[in-house]
């Protein structure tokens, strides 16, 4: 037989080779010694030689996870925050659960990182809130402009 399919030793992946040479390159760089290497299929069509090498490597991708083409993008801090808190039915648990929220995610937190957060919410008075929270005792002002849950 002309042909023959191997499993690089190191990447994995199947590659057909032509028997009578006596090494290969794969395409993960490594040379591989066929001496050495177990024939998977033997054929003398080059067709049927590139089905089986395809057909191998779709196997040995099914049984593994293929690399994801891009990492699902991780919710945005501001909108999770604002969803977790439409869970609170009351508006002042809703406030504090955000205050809080925020306290945990930056440390203390800006008019402006509330404003992120009611913007998901469709809302868009953060100045309001800010003073509402402080009415109730709910958060302070730990410098000027930034504040933390109580
Ligand atoms: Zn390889």
């Amino acid at each position: 037989m002309r042909y023959g399919v191997i499993v690089c030793p190191r990447c994995g992946m199947a590659k057909g080779v032509e028997t009578r040479k006596k090494t290969t390159m794969c395409q993960c760089g490594r040379e591989i010694k066929l001496r050495r290497m177990k024939l998977r299929f033997q054929t003398d069509s080059p067709k049927e030689l590139a089905e089986s090498v395809g057909r191998a490597n779709a196997a040995i991708r099914g049984g593994e996870q293929l690399p994801p083409e891009k990492r699902p993008r991780k919710k945005e801090p501001y909108s999770a925050i604002a969803e977790r808190s439409q869970h609170a039915k009351d508006p002042v648990d809703r406030m504090q659960l955000i205050a809080q929220a925020l306290t945990d995610l930056k440390g203390e937190f800006t008019e402006e990182d509330l404003g992120k957060v009611l913007q998901s919410l469709g809302k868009s008075s953060p100045k309001d809130m800010v003073a509402k929270l402080q009415q109730l005792n709910l958060i302070y002002e730990t410098a000027e402009g930034k504040f933390r849950s109580v």
